[in-house]
């Protein structure tokens, strides 16, 4: 199976629900737009590099298409394609007025220079800048790239278009980023974390949780719970994991992270494997890297007494019935990692108004919109009895839906 296919398995499921039309379904479901644009850069060496870059526009019936660009090896059209689709079901179920959409350049940021992720940004840009835009699509950061990236698109399409920074977004704080947007998903894993865990009668304080991604996501994940007093006993990175049963202290990583890129060679902790971290008996797992980690019999190997997924499709449909039929709680991707959405649209918002909000606006907006969103589908999912995965795809599909019928087509 591949992304896209399992994207759509979880539709159906929630559809099926509906009972949509055999056309409503295949609608909702299509991808409006996809580019494949070859992206030819000249390398440091002097010699020619070839990349493939994608745009996939999901849908866009409750606003402009929204949604990240990965720069990553394993970059092609289905991830895309079920990324761009998880993204128009992320921006319905916390209700901001944009649809969805993914893209990303087939490449291995860190074997190539900064200067050449610039020409490939640019020229990139340069092969998109016709679809994109503040009211047709707006970029942001995802795996592989970050706030430096966005800057470059932006210069790149105002090149075209004039200035106009509401075209991406995850920009830098000096150049009409936003505060709070670099921390903001996983401030609101954080968030999410904590309202799961006290339907279970639990607080984060004493919570012993296993991370693995120590990125973007990951790190600040890491930092906001370990701060609420959770243990976070272990983490891990591309290059390996690490486990110290006190819990590791996140600062002191931090710091080691900084200065060797990895979060290996650790002293606070002990060396432990990827595969164990999965199995870790902990009370919160949370899968904040790569899509499809639990397969069938991960899932059924996984120890942890709640699941929060901060990566992207993290889980396939056999491992989401292991874990269904376990009685092991997990929040949906498309809730739990909805927190870096939704800071760009206020980041979308502030630019459109020329005004900057302080920090503390932001993190308490995000907070409401993520907390509200978390128990409308936490009680949806209990009446209906069904998982909250389910119950979130319900909800976005539902919205998504009556807004192409109010719209007309
Ligand atoms: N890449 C992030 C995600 O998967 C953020 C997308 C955005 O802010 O548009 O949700």
């Amino acid at each position: 199976m591949q992304a896209f296919e399992a994207t759509s398995h979880y539709f159906d499921q929630a559809a099926k629900l509906l009972d949509l039309s055999d056309n409503i379904r295949t609608l909702l479901i299509t991808p409006d737009r996809e580019v494949r644009v070859e992206v030819v850069i000249e390398m440091d060496s002097g010699r020619i590099g070839n990349f493939i870059g994608y745009r996939v526009q999901h849908d866009n019936a409750r606003g402009p298409f929204k949604g990240g660009l990965r720069y990553h090896p394993l970059v092609d059209e289905d991830e895309a394609r079920s990324l761009a689709s998880l993204m128009t079901w992320k921006t319905a179920l916390v209700d901001i007025p944009f649809g969805g959409a993914k893209g990303g350049i087939n490449c291995d940021p860190t074997k190539i220079s900064r200067g050449e992720i610039e020409r490939l940004t640019r020229r990139f840009t340069e092969k998109i800048h016709d679809v994109i835009g503040p009211v047709k699509d707006i970029p942001a950061p995802d795996m592989g790239t970050d706030a430096q990236v966005m800057a470059w698109i932006m210069n790149e399409y105002g090149k075209y278009a004039g200035f106009n920074p509401a075209v991406v977004t995850g920009k830098p704080v000096e150049l009409h980023g936003s505060a709070g947007r670099e921390a903001a998903t996983g401030y609101g894993v954080a968030i999410v974390a904590r309202e799961m865990l006290s339907e279970l009668g639990r607080t984060i304080g004493g919570s012993t949780v296993a991370i693995q991604g120590f990125g973007n996501v990951g790190g600040f994940t890491a930092r906001y719970l370990a701060k609420e007093g959770a243990k976070v006993v272990a983490v891990s990175d591309a290059y390996g994991a690490l486990f110290n049963p006190e819990g590791i202290d996140v600062a002191a990583l931090d710091r080691h992270v900084a200065a060797t890129r990895k979060v290996v060679g650790f002293e606070g902790a002990r060396p432990t494997t990827n595969e164990e971290l999965l199995r870790m008996d902990v009370d919160v797992l949370i899968p904040a890297a790569l899509g499809g980690v639990f397969d069938k019999s991960t899932a059924e190997a996984v120890r942890a007494r709640l699941i929060v997924e901060a990566a992207n499709s993290p889980t396939w449909p056999e491992a989401d019935e292991v874990f269904n039929a376990r009685g092991i709680p997990v929040v949906p991707d498309i809730l739990a990692n909805a927190g870096g959405v939704i800071v760009s649209y206020f980041e979308w918002v502030q630019n459109l108004q020329n005004f900057k909000w302080p920090l503390e606006q932001i993190q308490r907006e995000e907070e409401k919109k993520l907390v509200d969103a978390f128990h409308d589908i936490h009680d949806l999912a209990r009446r209906k009895k069904i998982s909250m995965r389910t119950a979130a795809f319900y909800r976005a599909i539902a919205r998504v839906g009556r807004a192409h019928a109010l719209a007309g087509i």
